[in-house]
């Protein structure tokens, strides 16, 4: 069975970045499961990974705009620190969702003065050109009721 709009697919990947640092893997677990055609994973990964099977390996090279998109420096703030209100210590490092006008949108803590926080917007990964390296392990028919919930049920994938 080939990878086709509304199939499930299992692969194996690695991550690295244009340094050759690896971002994320698969390995230690299980294969990661998507349902092919809904968005589940970027599009450059998806579009190569139409029409393989079974054993397939591919190395796939993803420019940051079919990524995780350009980096916006508009997405970087720096807000006084009274904005934050009793959230408690704030740290470099810190992830949480900022409201906006546009809804809630996740940021990072990037940098700190005595005064302001820096949140970043960004997705950590906007800005990079990703390099996979994937084996496709399992294709299957997606059920009717994963097809309705957009993602996939069971071994890796959602449980509800
Ligand atoms: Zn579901």
């Amino acid at each position: 069975m080939n990878i086709a709009k509304d199939t499930v697919v299992a692969i194996d990947y690695t991550l690295k970045n244009s340094e050759g640092e690896v971002i994320d893997s698969s390995a230690d677990g299980e294969p990661m499961h998507y349902l092919h055609g809904a968005k589940n994973i970027i599009t450059g990964l998806e579009n190569e990974l139409e029409g393989k099977a079974v054993g397939d390996d591919l190395s796939v090279h993803v420019k940051s705009a079919d990524g995780y998109g350009e980096r916006i420096e508009e997405l970087v703030q720096e807000v006084p620190k009274e904005a934050f209100g009793d959230l408690g210590d704030i740290q470099v490092g810190m992830r949480f969702q900022a409201e906006t006008e546009q809804g809630p949108v996740p940021v990072m803590v990037t940098a700190m003065t005595d005064a302001t926080v820096t949140v970043d917007g960004n997705h950590p990964l906007a800005g990079q050109d990703l390099h996979f390296e994937v084996s496709v392990k399992e294709v299957r028919e997606a059920s009717k009721e994963e097809l309705e919930h957009g993602h996939v049920h069971g071994p890796g994938g959602h449980h509800h």
